[in-house]
């Protein structure tokens, strides 16, 4: 069932399609702090930031779009929608003249919620190359 294939997809950090804890908070069965909201796209503060300013920016609907690795040609309005509403969303924050977007596609680049995502990370100087 999704319960079971949820905990299994978690504990071995594959990417099997399986439901991931943001349609819990896309469904608000579980609270986020929202800070930008729109019919395609949620934007959430992470629960562990790794930044003053760390919010997630996700579609509502994932539509087979669990990392950017497994993107089609038919996702690329809602890629473009998503990076447009990470920039709204830094500019709520007062970070619009200096933020980081950043993509985790995959277990190697640590990705862990299959779930297709946007972090957005500001408020202190950044640096490169990230690790
Ligand atoms: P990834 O490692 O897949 O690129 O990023 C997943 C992010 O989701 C992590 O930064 C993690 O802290 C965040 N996260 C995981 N579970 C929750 C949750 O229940 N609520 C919120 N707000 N963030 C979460």
């Amino acid at each position: 069932n999704d319960e079971e294939a949820s905990a299994t997809a978690a504990a071995t950090n594959v990417d099997i399609g399986a439901p991931t804890i943001f349609d819990k908070i896309i469904a608000k069965e579980i609270p986020s702090s929202i800070v930008y909201e729109d019919d395609k796209v949620l934007a959430f503060r992470d629960i562990s930031p790794q930044a003053p300013i760390h919010i997630l920016v996700i579609p509502k609907s994932r539509d087979g779009l669990t990392q950017l690795g497994r993107a089609e040609q038919r996702h690329e309005e809602i890629l473009g929608h998503l990076l447009y509403a990470a920039k709204i969303v830094a500019e709520k924050e007062g970070i619009v003249d200096g933020f980081r977007v950043v993509i985790n596609s995959g277990p190697t680049a640590c990705q862990s919620v299959y779930h297709l995502h946007l972090h957005v990370l500001g408020g202190r100087q950044m640096k490169w190359p990230p690790g």
